[in-house]
């Protein structure tokens, strides 16, 4: 078995061990005789996986009783219509636009009500995330929106947005649980499984139990409907059950390795690893102001199409997958999420340094 150094923006590396074992419990899960994606959802051995799965979750970023965890379906982008559907009450919301999952919610947002674009960094193709200490939010909002790390550009909000107390609802898909945070400071926090936490299936929401009402816009389809998830422990239809039994392991493996905190300080060294030789580098460059920098999603080029290209193919030839940068913005990016070792960032730098003298 040879295993490269992945660098996929999502789906994205996993830990090994939890690969290894659900290998491991392939054909016969715990004396079950089968796999659990051959097991009805409304079984006993099941039942205790999803609980056991949301009791995890809840101790890792230490949920208050008041917040429902929901596992639903469609991708985070689904998210992007039912947070509206369900939450525009007023036909107002204000969304922060700072990359283009936030735009395409932003977007969606318009089909619903009024969405107002309370601020932006398309000025500067997304590099930085702008000043949220004293935005025009106005009372009638129903809520202010952010996605807070901005998978394809490569920035984080650093301290949320004063939103003047509206509820915040966050897309967290490329950050979620890379670091402790507050779950109080949101009224809804929502995350897509397969950046940092589990495979393409399934969409992890966090919502504040006194939101979830029957009171939705006209049309909502049942499916739709936060309550309707909420009502039947996420077991209104059939659950992505496979996927939220990886994830189930993904945050046991979490929790064993040290928890959030621990987490974060990982992070925090294996990124800086990253950007400490893009500031001394002649050759590569970050391409996002320092005061924005993401942990997980570092863009960088060397700001000739050619050598980019070169750098993608020899870096490729070399056991380092998915380096180029998002289709749209191009030169590369390194997704260095939670199961992406120390050593795969050192031996990329130990790389680029090579590429860099033979380049220069
Ligand atoms: C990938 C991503 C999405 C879209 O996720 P899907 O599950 O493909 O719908 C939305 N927001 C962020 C921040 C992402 O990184």
């Amino acid at each position: 078995m040879s295993r490269v150094y992945n660098f996929s923006a999502g789906p994205a590396v996993l830990p090994v061990e939890v690969l290894q074992e659900a290998a491991d419990e392939m054909l016969d899960y715990k004396g079950c005789g089968m796999s659990v994606m051959e097991m009805s959802h409304r079984s006993k051995v099941y039942e205790t996986i999803i609980t056991e799965a949301e009791a995890d979750l809840r101790t890792l970023l230490n949920i208050p009783d008041n917040y429902k965890v929901l596992f639903l379906q469609g991708g985070a982008s689904t998210q992007f219509a039912m947070i509206p559907m369900n939450f525009m009450k007023h036909r107002k919301a204000g969304y922060i636009v700072t990359g283009q999952w936030a735009k395409k919610a932003f977007a969606e947002g318009k089909i619903y009500g009024e969405a107002v674009e309370l601020a932006s960094s398309a000025d500067k193709t997304f590099s930085y995330i702008p000043d949220c200490s004293d935005l025009p939010i106005t009372d009638d909002m129903d809520y202010v929106y952010i996605c807070e790390n901005n998978t394809i550009y490569g920035t984080k909000f650093k301290t949320l947005p004063n939103t003047k107390g509206r509820d915040l609802i966050a897309d967290v898909s490329s950050c979620f649980l890379s670091e402790p945070v507050d779950v109080t400071k949101y009224a809804m926090l929502y995350a897509g499984a397969q950046k940092n936490v589990g495979p393409a299936g399934v969409t992890i929401c966090i919502i504040r139990d006194d939101l979830i009402t029957e009171d939705v816009l006209p049309g909502t389809p049942t499916m739709l409907r936060y309550k309707i998830h909420a009502d039947n422990g996420s077991m209104y239809n059939t659950p992505p059950a496979y996927a939220i039994y990886i994830c189930g392991k993904v945050f046991k493996w979490l929790l064993k390795t040290g928890g959030l905190e621990k987490r974060k300080e990982i992070n925090e060294a294996k990124a800086k690893i990253l950007y400490d030789f893009l500031d001394s580098s002649q050759l590569f460059k970050g391409t996002v102001e320092p005061a924005s920098r993401s942990l997980m999603n570092v863009p960088f080029i060397t700001g000739d199409a050619d050598l980019d290209a070169k750098f993608i193919k020899e870096s490729k030839a070399a056991g380092f997958e998915n380096l180029k940068g998002h289709r749209t913005v191009g030169g590369m990016r390194a997704s260095i999420y939670n199961a992406m070792p120390v050593e795969g960032v050192e031996a990329l730098v130990e790389f680029m340094k090579k590429f860099e003298a033979e380049n220069k």
